[in-house]
């Protein structure tokens, strides 16, 4: 079954012809390091999380590289207002981030670079800029010099008009074109900085992710994925990095956006204060309910948070995993030909997700589901999840008292059996007796 792909390079959808067949490469922006990320940020991860688990069905070997920018303006005012130094902000956030992915059930890409671990490759690629013509030192930045490239702005179909309009932000008298953007900046004593041949400064944002992916993937490579407002001018400014300091036509042949996760219409972001963070939600919901909204929407169409959305994903997984209950040793099998379909269509999910709940048969209905990196726990685990910080009894307590209530039952104290049933269940634990004993879940 072919994969086919809507590339922003072309506005259209193209059938997936990887470089070399035996090695699939992906390269998908991560986040900049210091807060916890918010659920739109998780969009991203969770879509093409999706398409590296089709790629690794399909491919012999796939590499994904997924980046943490932990060197950034924000960043620095962030450690300055904790009075807490930059690495302790940017390892805490980080690993939070990584534990929120995981929990959300983003397989952990095979690497996962930090800036600041590759300056010493970004400024090589700024020297090779500099000494082609590209790129220019001016009062202690380097800039790159958008006209010395002929075909700059083919990612994002802007007019010249607009690209100075979207550079209009970073207008600097140190500029010799209005769209020139910074490749690297000075930096002063107090702010972090790496020696380079145009003195001690940091990089830009952009430069990162050309010297990340170079190092990992290649200077050419299959796909190169983000969120919709990174277009421009983020990756335009990455192909034009790359494919000028390597001299290639392409960086990667295959770009994909996502949509934006909007609440009340409106894109989720931090500047706009309209935001819940994945760590918060993750105390109300389970992670997998979390995911299943995040994939209810095709990932190019926009998605409207609500919390109603989260609390009816998380019906749907308590229904399917009840298709699983007591089944568990059933084998995943492979993945229906319905669910495999939408995917490779774009990474139809809606489509897919509408295949499962055709599906009856609890070993094709976990396979199908662990496509999209649902049904991955067993099915006690997941009905046995509560809410953060939520009264009632515990695991331990629970088993306790089914314990006890069987121990009433053989004697039949059928009245004491029944009391411990109905106290449970005021309680918020709601038992089945089924063939193979008592199973529970929190309700
Ligand atoms: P940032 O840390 O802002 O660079 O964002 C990290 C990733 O999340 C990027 O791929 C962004 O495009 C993506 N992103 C940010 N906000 C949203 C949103 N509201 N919906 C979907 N994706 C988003
Ligand atoms: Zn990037």
């Amino acid at each position: 079954m072919s994969l086919v792909v809507y590339n922003t390079l072309s506005r259209e959808k193209e059938p997936f012809v990887p470089i070399d067949a035996g090695h699939v490469r992906l390269y998908v922006c991560g986040p900049t390091v210091y807060d916890y990320v918010h659920i739109g940020n998780a969009r991203p991860v969770v879509a093409f999380d999706v398409l590296y688990r089709l790629l690794r069905r399909r491919y012999p070997r796939v590499t994904y590289v997924r980046n943490i920018t932990d060197i950034d303006d924000r960043i620095m005012v962030r450690a300055a207002d904790n009075r807490e130094p930059i690495e302790a902000l940017t390892n805490r956030t980080a690993s939070a981030y990584q534990s929120d992915m995981q929990r959300l059930g983003a397989l952990a890409p095979d690497h996962e670079p930090r800036a600041t671990q590759y300056v010493g490759e970004m400024v090589d690629m700024i020297g090779r800029l500099v000494d082609k013509g590209h790129a220019y030192p001016a009062e202690g930045h380097v800039l790159f010099s958008v006209p010395s490239m002929a075909d700059y702005g083919r990612l994002s179909r802007r007019t010249r008009d607009e690209l100075v309009a979207g550079a209009r932000v970073e207008v600097a008298p140190y500029k010799k074109d209005p769209a020139d953007f910074v490749l690297w900046k000075p930096s002063t004593d107090e702010q972090p900085g790496w020696p380079s041949p145009w003195g001690r400064g940091r990089p830009g944002w952009h430069i990162e992710c050309s010297a990340m992916s170079a190092r990992h993937l290649g200077e050419t490579f299959d796909i190169h994925a983000g969120g919709l407002d990174l277009i421009f001018p983020h990756h335009e400014n990455e192909i034009a990095q790359s494919r000028c300091a390597f001299g290639h036509g392409l960086m990667a042949r295959y770009w994909m956006h996502n949509g934006f996760l909007n609440i009340s219409g409106e894109k989720m972001s931090k500047s706009l204060g309209n935001f819940f963070t994945v760590h918060e939600l993750l105390d109300q919901y389970p992670g997998e309910a979390i995911r299943l909204l995040l994939l209810s929407a095709h990932y190019r169409q926009p998605l409207d948070f609500t919390h109603e959305g989260l609390v009816q994903a998380k019906a749907t997984l308590d229904r399917w995993y009840g298709v699983l209950r007591g089944r568990d040793a059933a084998p995943a099998g492979s993945v229906p030909q319905a669910v495999e379909e939408a995917l490779s269509d774009d990474l139809n999910t809606p489509l897919a997700i509408s295949a499962l709940h055709q599906l009856g048969d609890p070993a094709t209905l976990r396979a199908g589901a662990n496509a999209l990196g649902l049904l991955q726990q067993d099915a006690e685990a997941w009905f046995r999840w509560a809410p953060a910080g939520a009264a009632g009894p515990t695991d331990a307590e629970i088993e306790a008292a089914i314990a006890a209530r069987q121990a009433a039952r053989k004697a039949r104290d059928f009245k004491e059996s029944d009391r411990i049933r109905d106290d449970l269940k005021v309680k918020g634990v709601l038992l089945e007796d089924g063939p193979k004993g008592t199973t529970w879940k929190r309700g």
